[in-house]
């Protein structure tokens, strides 16, 4: 027996051993030959498909719930996206390609259009092809890509998987996930947690070497492969309370529970899943689209539909951070040299400050028609400066409560002073790892500098944290960090006092706080502070809090 051993980073604990299922790679480029005899008649093929592709898509959406259905709901209107469709309904009449050339074609330029955009965008790349690749498969009759059906336990193996191969993956099948690409704030990551499936992503050169068998250690990252069978080993999983709902450590010290959200759909989710409010609305994904800036009405309408569930409830609603990962098309430069360094984020607004007083004017709009209890916070703030240039304004709208990111290591060198101009901070580790490491958060290859238990990063919210008690001052976790059952025990040993997730978190998240007293959590985050490197972090809290 031959055996490698691959490196990744571990983003969902447990060793598991067990053969290896391969996740098939998109199909082969449709030929753009031979023309079709009628365009018409091939054009008309296009609807079909794709309304067949969305039926049994959606037909899976109702077999699950939460997260999952959300996905694959997605995942099913884009195979119906009307616009998707006509463009190659239009290649096939104009350019007389054939139908599986012309669906390839037009979500090609769709693709290129959002990895031209970078980070979140660019995320969708992988959901475009993947659509398409369902839709080509329908037209030629072939099997889609993707996950296969399991007859017995297996590793899953793939470059990286869909939202839509994840969403409804049985965890009583699927020993673990290992992706040759993602990273750590990735959907398979996220997925994975929430169903308590051992994953490892980026690990380079798994597909390379064609394993048979795979030994997988969620916890360190490690994946040995083997060219014999290896035996089937399940995970150990320590069963877990079911969460009441409630955020807090086991002696009652409160940690808040909250949701990410970025639509009204994200917020009837969060809702029905028990979030106790809502720690980051991203307002920019309501308008990721619009080619002008909405008026305060559309605005006003929007921002109430994401916050009606919440009535009663905290919710943080953050400014648009446009920019970088996520360009807006009325706001974003397209021109920068370096857009993560560039003017995102509230720096948007320093020019053109009306842009933010139209929005905060649309915010409070929105909290009078619903009830939810509002605060807003700005993105991208370096200095204390700007985080009292933006209270100002969130005051003079009307808005009491106004926080700020900590995103930029600059923002958390100057807790202090930053929390003296605000009413709260926010820790947005997932920006604030890539410009702590200066490595982008999008870059597989870089995965392991935006691990968020990286040492250093920890040090910096140990910083704000110890800012914010200092002042009696609420600082939260919003970046993908507190989606780590784990870590959210270090986090709130370090004095952070709400946690903010993907709904599909909450309950892993909710449940493991409850397990701990607030000394065992602080005791797990001064080891896991005083360690050199990830791998140690997690060890070191793991032994602390026995996991
Ligand atoms: C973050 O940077 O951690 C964060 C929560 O903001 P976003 O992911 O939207 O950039
Ligand atoms: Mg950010």
């Amino acid at each position: 027996m031959t055996t490698t051993t691959a490196h990744g980073v571990g983003v969902s604990p447990g060793q598991v051993s067990g053969p290896v299922a391969r996740v098939e790679e998109p199909l082969p480029e449709p030929k753009a030959t031979p023309a079709p005899a009628d365009r018409d008649q091939e054009a008309a093929r296009i609807g079909p498909a794709a309304a067949a592709v969305a039926r049994r898509l959606a037909e899976r959406a109702e077999s699950v719930k939460g997260e999952a259905r959300a996905i694959l709901e997605t995942t099913s209107a884009m195979a119906g996206d009307p616009t998707l469709l006509a463009n190659a309904e239009k290649l096939v009449r104009e350019r007389g390609l054939p139908a599986p050339r012309a669906v390839f074609e037009a979500a090609e330029e769709f693709a290129a259009l959002l990895a031209s955009a970078g980070g979140y965008l660019a995320e969708r790349v992988r959901d475009v092809r993947d659509v398409a690749d369902r839709l080509i498969a329908e037209l030629t009759g072939t099997a889609p890509p993707g996950v296969p059906e399991l007859s017995g336990p297996a590793v899953l193996v793939a470059r990286d998987l869909a939202p839509a191969d994840t969403a409804d993956l049985d965890p009583r099948l699927v020993l673990a996930l290992v992706t040759e690409e993602g990273g750590p704030t990735g959907h398979t990551a996220i997925l994975a947690r929430s169903l308590g499936i051992p994953a490892v992503v980026a690990a380079r050169g798994v597909l390379a070497a064609g394993a048979v068998g795979a030994r997988v250690d969620g916890d360190t990252g490690e994946v040995e492969l083997s060219d014999e069978p290896v035996a089937v080993q399940v995970a150990q999983r320590p069963a877990q309370r079911p969460w009441d709902g409630v955020g807090r450590t086991a002696d009652g010290h409160p940690v808040k529970v909250l949701a990410n959200i970025g639509s009204a759909t994200d917020a009837a989710a969060a809702a029905a899943a028990g979030a106790e409010g809502v720690g980051l609305f991203r307002t920019e994904f309501c308008f990721l689209a619009a080619t002008s800036e909405p008026g305060v009405e559309a605005q006003r309408a929007a921002y109430a539909e994401a916050l009606a569930p919440f009535a009663g409830k905290p919710v943080v609603v953050r400014t648009l951070d446009a920019g970088a990962d996520k360009p807006l098309p009325f706001l974003s430069a397209t021109d920068e040299p370096n857009p993560a360094l560039g003017v995102r984020g509230i720096r948007v607004a320093f020019d053109r400050p009306e842009i933010v007083d139209r929005q905060l004017e649309a915010i409070a709009g929105a909290a009078a028609d619903t009830g939810a209890e509002v605060s807003v916070m700005a993105p991208m703030v370096a200095t204390a400066d700007e985080a009292a240039w933006f209270a100002r304004r969130a005051r003079a709208a009307g808005i009491t409560r106004a926080g700020v990111m900590i995103e930029v290591p600059a923002a958390a060198l100057s807790a202090a002073e930053v929390l003296d101009a605000v009413d709260f901070v926010s820790i947005g580790t997932n920006d604030l790892a890539q410009y702590t490491f200066a490595a982008d958060r999008m870059l597989g290859a870089l995965a392991q500098l935006n691990d968020p238990w990286q040492p250093a990063l920890l040090r910096l919210v140990e910083l704000v944290a110890r800012a914010g008690r200092e002042r009696g001052k609420p600082v939260g976790v919003c970046g993908e960090a507190a989606a780590d059952g784990l870590l959210a025990g270090v986090l709130a040993g370090l004095g952070v006092t709400s946690l903010s997730m993907v709904t599909a978190a909450l309950g892993a998240v909710g449940a493991s706080l409850a397990e701990h007293s607030m000394a065992t959590c602080e005791q797990a985050a001064r080891t896991a502070v005083a360690t050199a490197e990830p791998a140690q972090a997690r060890q070191a809290a793991r032994d602390v809090l026995h996991r």
